[in-house]
């Protein structure tokens, strides 16, 4: 069995699309049949070469591996669509003598004018047949006018398309109500979409047809292609969409819809993909956080959910932010090295095991790789000079207080270099009455310039004495002295 993703490289990879590829790619491994990629790249206007790279990026960003595709061969290529226009020209000619499909003289302004017409009256546009049964004479004339023919498939009246579809179930069509005759190769000699995705299909010999339900007024003239070629269609699932929050189709207004953009975030793929495959699937007893292998081993067209997916952006954060708890500590600073940079740090300047061990207290409070950007300076930066909340927390008498008993603790060497990590929050707490959020958050206030972040513990040794000490003295010539 074969199963394609079949992108349109006309810009980034959108969130949707990799769901439909994530999930032939699940049912792909789950199911040992192949996965083939396919560049459908016949809108000459939008398709870029560019586009085509970024989504090969962003596929094997997610882990996906093709079998067959554009940069690798295989036996049913080439894989991009605009290389294989002289396929597709044989069959039109097959469809043209079978008298499937037929020239059409109509020049886009006299098409338009009949819409209008119709839609005028309130019926739907549909093709009505005007250049199907023209004889010769007449399309010497047009040509001698220097008038190129489109191709027109001719649809027949009253014919009943019943699409047999894994998740929908059966859904009948008619084929009176699909717009008529309509066009599969442009009078500019472009094939069309609805077409060739068919020819591609029979002969990349695709068994499946796994694709988002935005598909599915398509597939009946998919069908009858099919029909007129006497090849059977393949076995057909529409997923439905995925929604925003608000229930509208999921776009940018609702938050990131590209993976590239996921990537820059600082999402893992291993997480995308964990979320992506719990959109419309669950497993039998409520786990969500799954391994690949697990999902492959439990995935099932069958159990793929038939009602929309509400996009919930927060879970797919705290559900990066598991990953990103449990994920191998070693992997996991190499992958956190770009965000250190961006944040001002040279990560190499600093001792590996010391990253490692500032990574290993920190991670706790990213949920995203870029989430680093916010705390990292806890612990590279000299000063980390308070931030918003912070200074407003240590302009509070009671932060004072706490300040110019630390300050007395470090100057007096009551706090010194050897006892700071046992030291230093015991001192401070002996030498107050303040207890709980007053006592802690301005302590946290003073050292780190935050008032949220790693574990207080955890993250005064990796501080370190000199720094600490730097940090109290500004909090005191800031905020105590008058
Ligand atoms: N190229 C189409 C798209 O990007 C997909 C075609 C299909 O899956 O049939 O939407």
């Amino acid at each position: 069995m074969r199963v394609r993703f079949a992108p349109s490289p006309t810009g980034f990879l959108h969130i949707g699309n990799a769901r439909t590829a994530i999930i032939n790619y699940l049912l792909a491994k789950s199911n040992n049949w192949k996965f083939i990629l396919r560049i459908e790249d016949t809108d000459r206007e939008r398709s870029t070469r560019e586009s085509e790279q970024s989504i090969l990026n962003d596929l094997s960003w997610l882990g996906i591996v093709w079998d067959e595709g554009p940069d690798k061969g295989g036996s049913y290529g080439p894989y991009r669509q605009s290389e294989r226009f002289d396929i597709y020209r044989e069959y039109t000619e097959r469809l043209l003598e079978e008298n499937n499909a037929y020239h059409c003289y109509c020049t886009p302004d006299e098409i338009e004018t009949v819409r209008k017409k119709v839609e005028a009256e309130n019926k739907p546009y549909e093709c009505v047949n005007r250049c199907g049964e023209i004889g010769d004479d007449d399309k010497k004339k047009f040509e001698l006018d220097g008038r190129k023919p489109a191709v027109r498939f001719r649809v027949s009246r009253g014919e009943l398309i019943t699409v047999k579809d894994y998740i929908k179930g059966n859904i009948t069509f008619n084929s009176d109500n699909i717009g008529g005759d309509f066009i599969i190769v442009r009078s500019d000699g472009y094939p069309i979409y609805n077409y060739i995705v068919v020819l591609d299909d029979i002969l990349m010999k695709v068994s499946h047809v796994i694709r988002g339900e935005d598909h599915l007024s398509n597939t009946p003239k998919q069908v009858l292609i099919h029909r007129a070629l006497g090849i059977p269609v393949p076995e057909y699932a529409h997923h439905p969409l995925i929604l925003g929050p608000d229930r509208a189709k999921l776009s940018k207004r609702h938050g990131i819809t590209s993976v590239e953009l996921y990537r820059k975030e600082g999402y893992l793929p291993e997480a995308l993909v964990n979320y992506m495959a719990l959109l419309g699937w669950a497993t039998e007893d409520g786990a969500e956080i799954l391994t690949f292998d697990e999902i492959v081993r439990q995935i099932d067209l069958k159990n793929i959910g038939k009602s929309a997916s509400v996009f919930d952006f927060q879970k797919l954060r705290w559900m990066n932010g598991i990953y990103i708890r449990n994920y191998p500590v070693d992997s996991l600073v190499e992958l956190f090295l770009p965000y250190i940079t961006e944040a001002g740090f040279d990560p190499l300047a600093v001792e590996e095991r010391h990253l490692k061990s500032i990574i290993t207290a920190v991670r706790g409070s990213c949920e995203v790789l870029s989430d680093i950007k916010k705390v990292i300076g806890i612990f590279l930066s000299e000063l980390n000079e308070p931030d918003e909340e912070a200074d407003k927390m240590l302009k509070e008498d009671y932060s004072r207080e706490i300040i110019i008993l630390t300050e007395k603790l470090f100057s007096g060497s009551r706090i010194n270099g050897e006892n700071f990590i046992e030291g230093i929050i015991t001192m401070i707490k002996e030498g107050t009455e303040l207890k709980g959020k007053k006592l802690f958050m301005p302590v946290r206030a003073m050292l780190t310039g935050r008032l949220k972040g790693p574990e207080m513990d955890a993250a005064i040794p990796l501080i370190g004495f000199e720094k600490l000490r730097k940090r109290v003295e500004y909090c005191f010539n800031t905020y105590c002295r008058q």
